[in-house]
Parts: C-alpha cells; structure tokens; sequence
C-alpha cells in the first residue's frame, strides 16, 4: 500500500500538529439539509487516509459525523495501524454553545460521540453566538473562550483555537485573556490569501489552518461568475507539470510553503493519497509569485444569513436570507440533537 509521509509543525502549548489533515464537512444539500448518502464514502476515506499515515482528522458538532469519525479511528487503533498519541483529532464548539458553562457540555458530548478521551485541539466554530431559533444571543467571545480555558485546564483538550475570527476578534481575544488562541482555522485558497490575518498569526505564534483549500476551483464549489484559477487553468497545469504535479498538489504545496496547514475534503481514495502526496517537491520563486497573483480576496464560503448577528467576521452583502434550519437544528430542522 502507497504511504505518506506528512511533517508537522509546532503549536504554541509545544504540541505537534500534521502539516496536513483530513476534512470531514460533507456539506449541505441542494435542500439546504444534510445529506447522509456520502458519509460511507467517508468512512472508506478515512479509513484508507489513517491506513496510508494520514495522523490530523478536522471534524465538527455541526457536521453530524463525530460518530462515524470515531469508530474509524477507534478500529484503527485496535487494528494496531495507529496509536491514539499518534493521532491530532479536531473538533469545534458550535454557536449555540457560547455560555461559558456550555463549552465543557459542548466538548464532553463531542467526546462522547467519538469516543475519545481527550481531542488535541477544539476551536469556537465562529465568533456569533445564536440560537437554535435563530436568536441573536450577543454572548462575547471572551465569555465563551472562559469555558475553553476551562476545558484545557481539566484536560479534557490538549489545545484551545479558533475559526473565522478576523484580525480585529483574534487581537481582542488576545489581549483579553490567559491563553493564545494555537490555531485559527479560516478559508485559505489561491483566490482569498489572507496575508494580513496569516502575518498577524504568525508572528504570535498561532497556527493558521485553511479550509476550502481549493476554493471555488472544484466542479462542486465552481460557481457561474467564480473566478481563475479552475482545475484546467493553464497557468497552474504548467507549474504542475514542471513538478509532475496535479494542479491541486500545486495549490496545497503553496499554502504548505506559506506555512499554512490544509485540511482538504475528498470521500474518493485516489484523491486522498493525491492531496497528501505534496511534501516530496518545492515550487521555486517564481512560481510562488505567479500562484501568488491568483489573490484577488474572492470569498468562496459566505454565509450572509448571519451577517446581521452579533460579531459575524466578514464583510456584509447587500442580501437579506434565512439561515438554513440545517445549521440551526441538528436533525435537518428538527429540534433534536445527534446521538
Ligand atoms: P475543499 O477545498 O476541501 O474541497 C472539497 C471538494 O474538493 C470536494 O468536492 C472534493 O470532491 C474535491 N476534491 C478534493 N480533493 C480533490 C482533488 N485532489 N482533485 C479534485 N477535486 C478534489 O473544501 P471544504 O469546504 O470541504 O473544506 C475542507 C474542510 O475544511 C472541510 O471538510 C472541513 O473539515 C473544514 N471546513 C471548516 C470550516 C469552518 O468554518 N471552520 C468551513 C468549511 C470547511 P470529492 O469529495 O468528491 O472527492
């Protein structure tokens, strides 16, 4: 069997983290509503991701599939193919959460559905806090990360980080509390660079992970009016094959060489073994500038259906939209939770 041998860098608490790891979202519908038909393509991913040295799986309350998660890497572990110190699991805190007291709720049950004993990193998924009716609860960010102190000082965690915090939210944080957020995970691609949030993460020392590595490159991410680079793009199809290299490789090369750690999705093997396929060539110079000229601050996920809510971390739209009941209730609208 292929294997990959994927390096690490350092978190703030001395910890290691993969330089790559593997994506859970599986998405919504055109419904609006989560879909469950790929989660056993998921399972098969994952288990081949973790069997080919894949060690960094990203996963979230929100995406329904902790449980799933789990068991995979559960069975590794008794199939003798990983040993859970080798692993670094993920998981976010979702906004309904935002009491402090409701972090530690949010995490244990996380827990819970992965049957792990402790994560290696928990993020606050994006800085509002609302309601699962949809309610701005206005609870600061501050509050909250109060109950992710909490839960690293009880080691249920081993790291405490944040997502879709903007360069204004992640100074605030800092200066207001008793740990430095180790990561913030944001959307990263060859359209949306972000410099001025990667420089300010870097320089205090908190590592920048990407989502939607390939922004709207993907057939399932290419909207009518998105723009260059797609997968065919002239440009990017001759750096690769300088490298012998597939335009996604190239892209995940180039984030790797900005110090950015990706967590592309993929349920199809040949593509996981691809995307992790990146540590064993370097784009030169030139190539970099070139790739680097892509960046023209096009944002690929835009949830504008919480643009009015307290602390929403990105430029506003002139739309008005209702927030998917998905991403409110856990069971494609219905007032339950998952088990
Ligand atoms: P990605 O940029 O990872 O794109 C996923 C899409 O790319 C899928 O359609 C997949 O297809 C396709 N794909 C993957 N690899 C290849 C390849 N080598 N060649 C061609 N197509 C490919 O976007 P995501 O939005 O899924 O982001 C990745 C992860 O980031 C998520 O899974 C999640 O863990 C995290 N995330 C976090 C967010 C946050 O708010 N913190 C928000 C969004 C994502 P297929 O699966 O069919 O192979």
């Amino acid at each position: 069997m292929a294997k990959v041998n994927i390096p690490a860098l350092k978190l703030n608490n001395g910890r290691d983290i993969p330089a790559l790891g593997y994506g859970t979202w599986l998405g919504l519908n055109d419904k609006a509503e989560f879909d469950p038909t790929d989660v056993p393509k998921m399972v098969d991913a994952l288990s081949y991701a973790i069997d080919i040295g894949y060690r960094h799986i990203d996963t979230a309350h929100l995406y329904r599939v902790e449980p799933e998660v789990g068991q995979v890497i559960n069975r590794k572990i008794q199939e003798g193919v990983v040993k859970r110190e080798e692993l670094f699991v993920t998981t976010k805190v979702w906004h309904h959460y935002h009491r402090e007291a409701d972090v530690e709720v949010s995490v244990r049950a996380s827990l819970r559905r992965l049957n792990l004993e402790y994560l290696d990193l928990v993020l606050m998924h994006w800085p509002m806090s609302i309601s699962q009716d949809g309610v701005d609860e206005k609870i600061d960010y501050l509050e909250t990360w109060r109950g992710f102190e909490s839960v690293l000082q009880k080691g249920l965690v081993k790291a405490i980080g944040v997502s879709n915090f903007n360069v204004e939210q992640l100074k605030r944080l800092v200066a207001n509390s008793k740990v430095v957020p180790a990561s913030n995970q944001v959307e990263i691609n060859l359209n949306l660079g972000q410099k001025e949030l990667v420089d300010y993460c870097q320089a205090n020392n908190i590592v920048v992970v990407a989502y939607s590595p390939f922004g709207t490159m993907v057939p399932s991410r290419n909207q009518p009016n998105s723009p260059e680079p797609k997968l065919n793009n002239p440009t990017l199809v001759t750096i690769g094959k300088k490298y012998g290299k597939t335009v996604t490789q190239v892209t995940l090369r180039y984030l790797y060489q900005r110090g950015i750690i990706s967590i592309p999705k993929t349920v199809t093997r040949s593509r996981v073994l691809e995307n992790a396929s990146i540590f064993d060539f370097a784009l030169d110079n030139d190539d970099v500038r070139t790739i680097a000229q892509f960046d023209n601050g096009y944002r690929t996920v835009v949830p504008a259906f919480w643009q009015d809510f307290t602390n929403y971390p990105f430029e506003k739209r002139p739309v008005k939209l209702e927030i998917p009941l998905a991403l409110r209730r856990w069971k494609n609208g219905a007032n339950l939770d998952i088990e």
